[in-house]
């Protein structure tokens, strides 16, 4: 009995000790994880340590000088409007899906040139900060899942991840709600650039397909992009999901202004 007991406090010994030893290394991993991927120190646009990047992930030279989305713009879209108008040209004239958009940014800048980097140069630990300030500029609003705008399998392969999915992860978590996959990209598409709206709308049909998700009729849903130039990806989309849920809810890290004469004139 009293070597039972014996071998019983020894368990124990060990098992404490390696306890202790495991904490310690996972304490190890995740300080060499803040050395390697010092994503909640620094400014995400200059890269200057910082306070506090729960409150404001960016310094405050950035605050003075960055390109936020703050002018007068269209209510619906978040296009910077140059007239009184409450509701821009392209809202007036196209049914929107999606109730309202919400892009702290105007691509332009450091802006444009962060985004760029964190798709392209795959810094992907850039999502946490572009997340936490999307979803403070998110006002009273309720969501019941977020989705994203996807990529094709060829792409994401490429790249190797999806801004938007990892955006939509990110807000997801800040927001305390599901994320879902609810579309599929079948094509990538030539460059659109030169294309007009309505060609751009047109070459979206058949791209972009909703999948079987379960959807309710009285979820609020918002869907996430990287950049919005002309809404038509967001407003395709959201005419998927449209006649499947309550509202839909649109955000971006930035909302580029179209000046094409191009597009004006396809209105
Ligand atoms: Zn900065
Ligand atoms: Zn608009």
């Amino acid at each position: 009995m009293e070597k039972e007991e014996m071998e019983k406090q020894k368990t124990k010994v060990v098992t404490k000790s390696a306890i202790r030893f495991s904490n310690f290394f996972t304490k190890i991993k995740v300080l060499a994880n803040k050395v390697l991927f010092p994503d909640d120190i620094k400014c995400c646009f200059c890269g200057v340590d910082i306070p506090n990047f729960d409150e404001r992930p960016y310094c405050d030279r950035c605050a003075k000088t960055l390109p936020f989305n703050v002018g007068h713009k269209c209510v619906i879209c978040d296009q910077p409007i140059e007239s009184e108008a409450i509701v821009c040209d392209f809202c007036q004239k196209e049914k929107r899906y999606f109730k309202k958009a919400f892009c702290p940014f105007l691509y332009e800048g450091a802006v444009k040139k962060t985004i760029l980097a964190f798709k392209d140069n795959n810094q992907r630990y850039r999502a946490k900060a572009f997340a936490k300030i999307i979803s403070n500029c998110l006002s009273d609003i309720k969501i019941d899942f977020v989705t994203y705008i996807p990529m094709t399998d060829k792409k994401q392969k490429k790249r190797s991840f999806n801004q938007s999915q990892l955006l939509a992860e990110e807000i997801a978590k800040i927001l305390q709600k599901p994320v879902y996959s609810c579309f599929e990209k079948r094509r990538d598409l030539k460059a659109q650039k030169n294309l007009t709206y309505r060609q751009r709308r047109e070459a979206l049909v058949g791209t972009y397909t909703l999948k079987q998700v379960k959807l309710k009729k009285t979820d609020n849903v918002l869907l996430v992009d990287d950049v919005i130039t002309t809404c038509a990806t967001v407003g395709y989309c959201s005419g998927l999901l449209y006649p499947k849920v309550n509202n839909i809810y649109v955000c971006a890290i930035a909302r580029e202004t179209f000046k094409g004469k191009n597009e004006r004139k396809d209105l």
